[in-house]
């Protein structure tokens, strides 16, 4: 294979993220499994999280609320232990989830009022220090509507295209150009084989309201162009996911709209859905993956 690269360099991915917990909830399996093959992982955040919900009513406490970003910092070191990748803060505030009709304005100087054009410029210094092969990152939509999940979407873009172009950026480190971006994805059909599963096993899905939602969305599987198995790594994803304030840590910290799955439902679901997702585009083109998984019984 011609890529440009010495024989004997690792393969190097990047994936970029919105908030602490992001990266054990979207394509953690897919990276976990990827560091098991020698690959060399860096995740980077955009934001601290500092503006997260405690969900754990345990943990609802003034010393707690004032060091958001610092429990938040601690759990993340966990998580990325646990999945066995390298991390990057970039130091953008997060801009929150504006609720409300109308929705607020978002706070001064938050992630997702940044210009693009600038806030692009610490991902392309990261981009050229990990000098990745393969760049993750969210679709246009951000995955789901959350300003900074977008913004990072933007900045992604942008880092991508002018990390190998030494006229932009020039300060940000020896220009490199990866070769591939993905967009993570949640394949429709994943949600609801999901929410069927659930049903199916006598749980309550916490799908139900989407579902119905979901009746009116545009059905997107059709961008999906390729499918990683993960399957043999969703233990690690799980544990990742309980570092961001499962049973581990007694606090369920979520500052990016309540969309960490209850551990058990990824344990309990698992065997029929084993799937993560992920799109792949590049400035010329768009493709997409997603992965899937083989069915627990053969991946032993
Ligand atoms: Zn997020």
């Amino acid at each position: 294979m011609e890529t440009g690269r010495v024989p004997d360099e690792r393969l190097r991915l990047l994936a970029v993220h919105a908030h602490p917990d992001d990266e054990a909830s979207k394509g953690a399996a897919t990276v976990a499994r990827y560091v098991r093959e020698g690959v060399d992982v860096l995740i980077a955040t955009c934001t601290g999280g500092e503006r997260g919900s405690i969900l754990n009513p345990a943990m609802d406490r003034p010393d707690v609320i004032e060091n958001l970003a610092g429990v938040r910092h601690h759990e993340m070191e966990r998580a990325i232990a646990l999945l066995g990748a390298h991390h990057a803060w970039l130091g953008f505030v997060d801009s929150g989830l504006p609720e409300g009709d109308p929705p607020p304005p978002l706070p001064d100087g938050c992630f997702a009022l940044q210009d693009v054009d600038v806030a692009a410029e610490r991902l392309v210094k990261v981009i050229r220090e990990h000098r990745p092969h393969v760049v993750l990152t969210y679709d246009e939509n951000g995955g789901y509507p959350h300003p900074d999940h977008i913004m990072t979407h933007k900045i992604s873009l942008v880092a991508f295209d002018a990390a190998g172009d030494p006229e932009r950026y020039p300060h940000a480190g020896e220009p490199w150009q990866p070769l591939k971006l993905y967009y993570h994805m949640w394949a429709r059909a994943r949600w609801f084989a999901i929410h069927e599963a659930m049903l199916a096993a006598g749980m309550e899905s916490p799908f139900t309201e989407w579902i119905e939602r979901a009746a009116d969305w545009p059905d997107r599987d059709d961008r999906i162009t390729t499918r990683v198995e993960c399957g043999d790594w969703f233990e690690t994803r799980d544990d990742a996911l309980r570092a961001h304030g499962g049973e581990r840590a007694d606090v369920r910290l979520d500052g990016v709209g309540r969309h960490t799955f209850p551990a058990r439902v990824t344990q309990v679901i698992g065997q029929p859905l084993r799937s993560a997702g992920a799109v792949h585009a590049s400035s010329a083109c768009v493709w997409i993956i997603t992965s899937t998984a083989r069915p627990r019984a053969q991946s032993r």
